[in-house]
């Protein structure tokens, strides 16, 4: 598969990459051997950028897949590991960079990212794990920082911050899930925020392209849209070795022109009869997919839930379900 420069980076891509997400505890929550081997076959099948994070608990996989190759900076071959957390302070992003690197067993990570930048404030209130990234960089330890975002306003901002190397917007044709400050956002916005990033030299990867599933049934459309934004790679979480070979197949041009997938995805839902009502999964989803129903209890809006599993694991009962 070919491989592109991110942006300003000296780091290269394949046009698609693996979303580990999926394979964790949030989602699939596949065995070890079984969700290690899944990134090993994306490995083996030309993909080069891995995205994970702190939040996904997926570090063991990704070194249990690629514990016999080199993965040092040396390697022109070896797979590119993005990473992200969600913390706010210099001593915790820290921490954070730390864990991915034990976890990791690797000395030097290419990508390191502040994970779900929401607005503008959420922005300055994690200056200091910002400072930490900018300073691991400086050392030598991290290629290259970034942020991850669902929310134009900042993605839009990343494109003059100088430090800024790489920027992980949300983004498909149907605008699902971009936010605007504390309202939705339209794909229009977004991709011009996109352009301006672009521009401005940063390395761009995608995420949601097809909208946490809800576009799945849209698969090239789906693709092709995110691709002619002209980001340098599309992240998609995949379950399975089929659906990998259909990403890889699009990305080099073999797709036939007229397939349609198996739509009959998966969807989150609540458990009516465990839900507690505490709200965790309100107050965590960043999609505002989830309301309280006349009986108090949580329940997701179906049209608005990405499948991200971001709930899943704040609830204290387990009343979120994945099937
Ligand atoms: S309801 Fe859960 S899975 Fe759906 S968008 Fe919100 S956090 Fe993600
Ligand atoms: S976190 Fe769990 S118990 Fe709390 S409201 Fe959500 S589903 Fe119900």
């Amino acid at each position: 598969m070919k491989r592109v420069r991110l942006g300003n980076t000296n780091i290269e891509v394949t046009p698609v990459g693996l979303g580990v997400l999926t394979i964790g505890y949030t989602q699939l929550d596949l065995p070890l051997d079984e969700g290690a081997a899944l990134v090993r076959y994306a490995y083996d099948q030309g993909i080069r950028l891995f995205d994970t994070a702190q939040y996904y608990e997926t570090y063991p996989y990704i070194r249990e897949a690629f514990m016999d190759l080199d993965c040092s900076r040396d390697n022109p071959d070896r797979p590119i590991i993005a990473s992200k957390s969600l913390v706010l302070t210099y001593e915790e992003m820290e921490e954070a960079i730390q864990e991915a690197l034990r976890e990791l067993d690797l000395d030097y990570i290419d990508i390191f990212k502040l994970h779900e930048v929401r607005q503008d404030p959420d922005w300055e209130s994690r200056a200091g794990a910002w400072q930490c990234l900018v300073d691991y960089k400086a050392r030598g330890v991290i290629g290259a920082i970034g942020v991850s975002t669902h929310h134009i306003d900042v993605a839009e901002r990343m494109a003059s911050v100088p430090e800024c190397d790489i920027v992980f917007p949300l983004i498909n044709y149907a605008g699902l899930g971009i936010r605007k400050g504390a309202e939705p956002g339209t794909a229009e916005e977004m991709a011009e925020a996109i352009r301006h990033c672009l521009d401005a030299g940063k390395g761009v990867f995608a995420m949601k392209a097809f909208g946490g599933g809800n576009l799945s049934g849209h698969y090239r459309q789906a693709l092709d849209y995110v691709q002619s934004l002209g980001v340098h790679s599309i992240m998609v979480g995949m379950g399975n070795e089929e659906e990998i070979d259909r990403l890889v197949s699009y990305a080099e041009g073999t797709l036939p022109g007229d397939y349609v997938p198996d739509i009959s995805g998966k969807r989150i839902h609540i458990d009516q009869g465990d839900c507690e009502g505490c709200g965790n999964c309100i107050d965590r989803c960043p999609n505002k997919a989830i309301f309280r129903n006349e009986n108090g209890l949580a329940q997701v809006d179906g049209d608005v839930c990405l499948t991200c599993g971001y709930c899943a694991p704040v609830c204290p009962v387990r009343a979120i379900i994945m099937w």
